[in-house]
């Protein structure tokens, strides 16, 4: 194998238009920042990169949606996610973002010296337009039926279900995700990469020399090349983007798959002048860490465009996780069926170690995997606190009461001890070579087998019990057992960052290197401190409050069942109804009832009183100087004893709840509505 005298891991980069996820830290960020972690400790030379995603269709419709502008969207995602990250010990060596000048002159270069190499093809083509939203679709704003399974909700890109790449013009009645109408062809100029130049090289490239990938990555790489590479867009219309550095272009930009992987590049440049090296020197190793939708991306376009530009290394490997559930369900953003981080942060403040280890527990590396809040709260209570915590605990608390906290001298050595020490070098043996395989669930088990060493031996040995009849034997086990736990920080450090300097700090130690573990660490007569607790027990009160959070999430996302139309009425009868605006002068709740106010209005013509059933929904105060729409020839009936003048127009959401219609400006009290 080879040798690399540095490492550049690349972490991808979370799309800034939503929070960060659990299935993104299982599937991603974990297990990069496990093997980033592990390579300092061994003393390599290794950066990792990561950034905020900014470009895109997704961003500037949201930004629509909600009336901002893209750069408020990005600039709010980039922030959280960051937070998210440095929260939860995700050690990225810089987080960078694509909205970042560097970046757009690092993507924007890059484009150029393809385009005056001649490397893309230019051509002008039909592309789906929505005329009701003004846009052209992104392929992913495309929905239709896919044309090789049938699946009726695949995308323009990629039907999910059977994995087919697609175009939308493949799709079978296509609409528009963005405003639900047919989508219409219009001609565009734009620019293609044409991966189809690169297949014989990627064919070699991935499956005949990189045989070593994961089975799922390497699966995936080959279903694509059979299925024979198209050439793909890298420009686009849109006004949110790296525009395109070349002539009469307005209005396009770098399509964002071209332009979010170079983001690495560009997060490099801004960490250090000496970017080169690792970008371009082949004795650097590239990792890059993603998720399964980023195959495609990361192994075949992302090193075609490499090999295109020619003075980039390519990734050495390419350990893409599979999805993780939660609950049995599919996470998703918009059904609000997950468990956002910022969110476990405020119901599990300082427990940052119990959720990476459930993660990396139960990281879906070969297949999708399940989360479920009964599982992390048995890996927290059986497996963290009874198995690791107790070992430290006994271990620091026998050293306190024996020896005033002094580490023993080891007398005579027993089979057993012997035996314990040789495993000792096994364990880290084995972590290292998981770790270096990309296997970070069997590298967690084999590193929590040091802690279970250290108890069996613990238990074996009986300390408490042979202190009474062979004082110099117990000095031999305490040493030992303290030669575990100052190991347990070194082992276990990439995965549990926050609970081994907490341990360090007992230890009265200093964060040592990979090396050191195997052997001996803490000399005689070095002096340890009382501990306090590593993990605390997970109650059931607190998994059944997030269980119940799910549930409530679930609850809202019940399709609502809308009132059926009403029979058609005659012009004649609906103009017949006098609806006018008016304004709340006063407002009142009507003494012993829970729905009722009483409202004084000014309705231009006069000043009455109307009875309205919305104090559930609108606080008195609230209402006063606020314009209303109402009935105003309804005949006046009696409610609670006051005659009520009229009726408020209100829309009542089918999920419940009531708002007041109100003119979009205040208009004059008196004006009719038509
Ligand atoms: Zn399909």
């Amino acid at each position: 194998m080879k040798t690399y005298k540095r490492y550049l891991i690349t972490s991808a980069l979370p799309y800034a238009n939503g929070p960060i996820h659990i299935g993104h830290l299982a599937g991603v960020y974990v297990p990069s920042d496990i093997y980033t972690r592990y390579l300092r400790l061994k003393g390599a030379d290794v950066i990792s990169v990561c950034g905020s995603d900014e470009h895109g269709v997704p961003i500037t419709l949201k930004a629509r949606n909600e009336g901002v502008s893209p750069q408020e969207v990005v600039d709010r995602y980039h922030k959280l996610n960051k937070k998210a990250f440095e929260d939860f010990g995700i050690s990225f060596d810089i987080y960078s973002r694509t909205s970042n000048k560097i970046h757009h002159k690092t993507a924007s270069d890059f484009f150029l010296k393809l385009y005056q190499q001649g490397e893309f093809i230019e051509k002008t083509s039909e592309q789906f337009y929505d005329e009701e939203a003004g846009c052209f679709l992104a392929d992913r704003y495309i929905m239709g039926t896919c044309p090789h399974c049938g699946n009726e909700r695949a995308y323009g890109d990629q039907c999910e279900k059977c994995g087919t790449s697609l175009s939308p013009m493949e799709l079978v009645n296509p609409h528009s995700t963005v405003s639900g109408s047919k989508p219409v062809l219009r001609s565009t100029k734009h620019w293609y990469l044409p991966l189809d130049k690169y297949e014989p090289w990627l064919r070699q490239w991935i499956l005949e020399e990189h045989k070593d990938w994961k089975t799922n990555v390497y699966g995936q790489c080959k279903s694509w090349l059979d299925q024979g590479l198209q050439p793909r867009a890298v420009s686009r219309d849109l006004d949110w983007g790296v525009p395109l550095p070349i002539e009469n272009t307005e209005g396009k930009v770098l399509y964002v798959w071209f332009d979010a992987p170079i983001g690495y590049i560009s997060a490099t440049k801004e960490l250090t002048p000496d970017w080169e090296k690792y970008w371009k020197d082949p004795d650097t190793k590239m990792v890059h860490f993603i998720g399964k939708d980023n195959i495609v991306f990361h192994c075949i376009i992302f090193p075609s465009m490499l090999k295109a530009e020619g003075s980039f290394i390519l990734p050495d490997n390419v350990p893409a996780n599979e999805f993780l559930n939660l609950e049995g369900d599919k996470i998703s953003t918009s059904r609000n069926w997950a468990v956002w981080l910022h969110e476990y942060l405020e119901d599990f403040p300082g427990k940052q170690d119990a959720l990476r280890y459930s993660l990396c527990a139960t990281a879906p590396e070969t297949k999708d995997n399940d989360f479920t809040w009964k599982e992390f709260q048995t890996r927290n209570n059986n497996e963290l606190v009874a198995i690791l915590g107790n070992f430290v605990n006994r271990t620091l608390v026998l050293t306190n009461n024996y020896y005033g906290g002094n580490v023993p001298s080891r007398g005579a050595i027993t089979d057993a001890d012997v035996e314990v020490l040789n495993e000792m070098k096994e364990i880290k043996a084995n972590v290292e070579t998981s770790i270096e395989a990309y296997r970070f669930r069997e590298a967690l088990k084999e590193a929590m087998n040091l802690a279970r060493l250290g108890n069996k031996y613990l238990a074996e040995q009986e300390p408490w019990k042979v202190v009474k009849t062979d004082a110099e034997r117990v000095k031999t086990i305490m040493n030992i057992s303290l030669q575990i736990t100052a190991n347990l920080t070194i082992i276990l450090e990439p995965f549990l960052p926050f609970s081994m300097e907490k341990l360090r700090g007992w230890l009265n130690i200093e964060k040592l290197t990979w090396n050191h573990a195997g052997g001996d660490i803490l000399k005689d007569g070095h002096t340890v401190q009382k501990p306090g607790l590593l993990f605390e027990k997970i109650e059931d009160d607190a998994i059944n409050a997030q269980i119940e959070k799910l549930n409530a999430s679930k609850k809202a996302n019940m399709s609502v069942t809308l009132e059926a139309a009403k029979d058609p009425i005659s012009f004649d009868i609906f103009s017949t109804v006098d609806i006018r605006t008016a304004t709340v002068l006063e407002a009142e709740k009507v003494p012993k009832t829970a729905k009722l106010l009483k409202l004084k209005i000014d309705t231009g013509l006069d000043v009455r009183t109307i009875v309205s059933r919305i104090a559930e929904c609108y606080d008195p105060e609230n209402l006063i100087g606020k314009q209303i729409c109402i009935v105003a020839n309804l005949e006046p009936r009696k409610i609670k004893g006051i005659e009520s003048q009229g009726m408020i127009l209100m829309a009542q959401d089918p999920k419940g709840g009531m708002k007041i219609v109100t003119p979009e400006e205040k208009v004059s009290n008196g004006s009719a509505v038509k």
